[in-house]
């Protein structure tokens, strides 16, 4: 019968286009994922950085400190000739071994700081190129997906400007009933029997319809779903082509 062999061509249509609508629609939800990904990267990296500028300022502040420190002990030193007594002199000397013992404990500290700010540098260089290599992968996951999208537009389209061929072709009786199925069913009208069972329902059909419908002679339903029933033989399987 042509009329079952257009409905299962159009139900096969209908559910390439439901199908690929579905994908379209989750298409930017996936980007918007990759948007917030790129966004995390980015915040990830600018906070490497920010580790960075403090730790630079800490080294400035050290080495102003240590400057400030030289300073002292300079100006401390060249109160010597004018030191009158032994016990002045030895006073002096304390205070100028106290200021450098502190000297002596700031360029440690500095020194831990250039060694942090050497790993620091290392790390964010690191960091930088994963980042880098990242974001190029997930900027290229996101062209991928918007030329996805363009191209289901296009096979949809097609997919349409098919189905409007067939859709001529099919009784309009017959045509509203399938509508009706559509919406009844979520876009599953026309079925397979598979071995007795409907597989809308999952019904096992009476044995006098399994035989009816194998002869494929007239439109039969599932007497518990409602849905058009359809047998496949072994072997010419209906060819759908978009071509
Ligand atoms: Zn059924």
């Amino acid at each position: 019968m042509e009329d079952l062999e257009n409905l299962i061509k159009l139900q096969q249509l209908d559910s390439n286009i439901l199908s690929l609508k579905q994908r379209l629609e989750s298409i930017p939800l996936e980007i918007r994922k990759i948007d917030s990904f790129s966004q995390e990267i980015e915040k990830k990296y600018e906070e490497e950085k920010k580790k960075l500028t403090n730790l630079e300022k800490r080294k400035r502040d050290k080495e102003r400190d240590i400057q400030d420190i030289n300073e002292k002990i300079k100006k401390l030193k060249e109160r010597t000739p004018q030191i009158k007594t032994n016990k002045e002199y030895q006073a002096l000397l304390k205070e100028i071994q106290t200021v450098e013992e502190e000297l002596r404990k700031e360029e440690e500290n500095l020194l831990i700081i250039l060694y942090e700010l050497d790993d620091t540098r290392k790390k964010l260089d690191e960091v930088k190129a994963n980042l880098e290599k990242r974001k190029e992968e997930l900027e290229n996951e996101k062209k991928n997906l918007e030329e996805e999208i363009s191209n289901t537009k296009k096979r949809i389209e097609l997919l349409k400007e098919e189905r409007k061929e067939i859709v001529k072709k099919i009784p309009h009786e017959l045509y509203e009933e399938y509508i009706d199925l559509m919406k009844k069913h979520k876009g599953i009208a026309v079925v397979q029997v598979k071995d007795s069972v409907c597989q809308g329902c999952f019904l096992h059909i009476p044995p006098q319809l399994y035989v009816e419908v194998k002869l494929d002679q007239s439109i039969y339903h599932c007497p518990q779903c409602g849905r058009i029933l359809y047998y496949k033989k072994q072997q010419q399987p209906v060819q759908v082509s978009s071509e």
